[in-house]
């Protein structure tokens, strides 16, 4: 038997309710590859699934967890062996198909990545989905001709996950990194991770008449969409790229084509879910590389699957600083 925080619902009500259980691994659905997850942390992503399900969840009982790290017990798989170290981010685990909130998984082979030299299990997910994602978003303002010295780079939603995480490599890089933050109480925290600039929320919260305003970022790493967004894109230098990775301020983009057209301004989807492994193995290599270990220690916040309902409702509002990393064996 092993423990996995399972989520029911009630279906006269439809209420869900999430705790504790014991499981036995004839409930693991079929996989190729079974895990001894050792981590697996909390993202926006799993506040949703904690709780109502948002739309992701298919069907109950459920074990969320979007992501996690271990070792794998049993393989029906030639690139894996018992004993090997692995990481699962993304492919709609711990959403479509149960998670990382347990501690044993059953998963497609496909779906792993070795761990890197440099990681270890609970490191990885120190880093996890948002940190993934971050470096993801890097990595592509970099293709799209980002180098430092072309200007400061613009993190919003700095003080959470991904904008933790994309603070502290864009600054171990050596770029200026320009945080923007709704708590500026966090800005001890965000100067420690390499910030060199604190940005008020209220300064880009509201979208202007002017499609254009002087150029500011040569990049931008935006984890809150909605008008922040389409602040940024009249902000941006001439060539300048904007790596959308999420939503926090909202899903609409009130913004004109303007800064395209006459600024030739690059607005890049960034995705996690579904990457190519190649793409995958070279963004875990360089975040293995690029995130100081120090830096990476600072944002994390550890947790056991018990605290999880509670911080899933907790980062829905905004509230969780960087990193939250479960010990499922704890
Ligand atoms: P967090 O909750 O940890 O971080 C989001 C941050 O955004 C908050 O900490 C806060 O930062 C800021 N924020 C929250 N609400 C608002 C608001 N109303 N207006 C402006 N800023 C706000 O979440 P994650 O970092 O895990 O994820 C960030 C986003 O990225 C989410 O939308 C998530 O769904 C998305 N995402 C997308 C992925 C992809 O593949 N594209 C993968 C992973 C995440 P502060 O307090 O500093 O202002």
């Amino acid at each position: 038997m092993f423990n996995a925080l399972v989520v029911e619902k009630d279906e006269a009500s439809g209420e869900t309710a999430a705790s504790v259980r014991q499981l036995a691994p004839e409930d693991l659905p079929e996989g190729e590859v079974t895990v001894a997850v050792e981590y697996s942390t909390l993202n926006y992503k799993d506040g949703l699934c904690l709780g109502s399900g948002g739309g992701l969840v298919r069907r109950y009982p459920h074990v969320p967890g979007i992501d996690f790290a271990g070792t794998v017990e049993a393989s029906d798989d030639d690139r894996y062996a018992p004993g090997d170290k692995v990481v699962l981010t993304g492919w709609r685990v711990g959403e479509a198909y149960w998670g990382g909130y347990a501690q044993k998984a059953r998963v497609k082979a496909d779906w792993l990545v070795p761990l890197p030299d440099g990681l270890d299990t609970r490191s990885a997910m120190a880093v996890g989905t948002a940190g993934f994602t971050a470096m993801l978003a890097v990595m592509a303002l970099e293709d799209h001709g980002l180098v430092p010295g072309k200007g400061p780079v613009l993190v919003t939603g700095a003080a959470g996950g991904v904008g933790s995480v994309a603070t502290a490599i864009l600054a171990h890089l050596g770029y200026e990194v320009a945080a923007v933050t709704g708590r500026p109480e966090q800005e001890g925290y965000l100067r420690e991770l390499g910030a060199a600039r604190i940005v008020a929320r209220e300064e880009l919260a509201e979208t202007v008449k002017r499609p254009l305003e002087s150029e500011t970022w040569a990049g931008c790493v935006d984890a809150v969409g909605g008008a922040m967004l389409a602040r940024v894109l009249g902000q941006m230098i001439y060539g300048g790229s904007v790596a959308a990775v999420g939503l926090a301020g909202g899903a609409q983009l009130p913004a004109t084509v303007i800064p395209f057209l006459l600024r030739g301004v690059n607005l890049l989807g960034i995705d996690s879910v579904m990457q190519p492994f190649d793409n995958r193995l070279r963004a875990w290599r360089r975040v293995a590389r690029d995130l100081p270990m120090d830096r990476l220690k600072a944002m994390i916040r550890p947790a056991v699957l018990g605290d999880l309902p509670a911080l899933g409702a907790d980062i829905l509002k905004g509230q969780v600083k960087g990193r939250v990393v479960v010990d499922v064996n704890g």
